[in-house]
This record gives structure tokens, C-alpha cells and sequence, in this order.
């Protein structure tokens, strides 16, 4: 793999470790030329997965839209990034076991119902956005629960 500082092609792995419960591999890579240090994670790459979003078009699954979603949900909240990548892996193990198609307002709710266990402000948060409450007496309801 290419440098990203000099562009140099010959980088060595200098360290690798199994991550996020043996689901991902994180391997600390340094340029032979530069010196320069950084970081790669191999991972199963679901690209059989498609979206059947709320009006009826399909997309591509995107991985970095949970996690930019997960980003805001547990902003200032003490999340380490491999718990939030292993939450993520956890749900895609969800998603591909059930078809090769899914719909948003599924991804929606399985998040919902994870954050329910793991942080109730991310949780309202999550759903406060994702799950478009028409009036605020949805939202109450959805705090009393
Ligand atoms: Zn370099």
C-alpha cells in the first residue's frame, strides 16, 4: 500500500492485531522511505447489501453513513471508536443474514434499539432524527417507554 505522505510504495506492516471481537484486523503500516506511520483494517466488505429507502429507490449499502450517524449520536459521550465499529459490525451480521435487501426504516429502528441498551442520550438523539416524529407528543411517548 502507497505511503499517504510520500507516496512511496514500499510500506511494511510493523504491527497487526486482531480487533473488534475477531471481526477485523488493524495492522500499524510504516513507509520505507519516510518513515511516516499509519494505520489499515481489513474487514468484510458487504457489498451485496442494497437499501430500499422510505420512497422506494435502492442504493448501495454505505457502512460510513451509520457511522457518521453513530458520530452525532454519541458526541461527547464516552464511546471508544472500536465499540462503535464493533456495534456497527454486529448490525451489518444482522442485516446480511436477513437478504440481500433491506429497508432504511429497519436500519432506522435496529439502531434505535441498540442505542436503547447502550446510551439512553444517544439513544434520544438517534431517534430524535432518524425516526422523523410527525408530532411531539411521538416524542413523549418515545421518552417515557
Ligand atoms: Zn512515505
Amino acid at each position: 500500500m502507497k505511503c499517504p505522505t510520500c507516496w512511496n510504495v514500499d510500506t511494511k506492516v510493523v504491527d497487526s492485531r486482531v480487533v473488534e471481537w475477531g471481526y477485523a484486523i488493524r495492522r500499524r503500516r510504516e513507509c520505507e522511505y519516510c518513515e511516516e506511520r499509519f494505520t489499515t483494517f481489513e474487514r468484510r466488505w458487504n457489498t451485496d447489501l442494497v437499501v430500499i429507502k422510505r420512497d422506494g429507490t435502492k442504493e448501495l449499502y454505505d457502512r460510513m453513513k451509520i457511522k457518521k450517524a453513530l458520530l452525532l449520536a454519541f458526541a461527547k459521550r464516552e464511546m471508544t471508536n472500536e465499540a462503535m465499529e464493533e456495534m456497527i459490525n454486529s448490525l451489518e451480521m444482522k442485516w446480511t443474514k436477513s437478504g440481500s435487501e433491506i429497508n432504511s426504516q429497519d436500519i432506522g429502528k435496529d439502531i434505535v434499539r441498540l442505542l436503547k441498551e447502550k446510551d439512553p442520550v444517544a439513544y434520544v438523539r438517534f431517534a430524535s432524527v432518524y425516526l422523523s416524529f410527525n408530532t411531539l407528543d411521538d416524542f413523549k411517548h418515545l421518552l417515557k417507554e
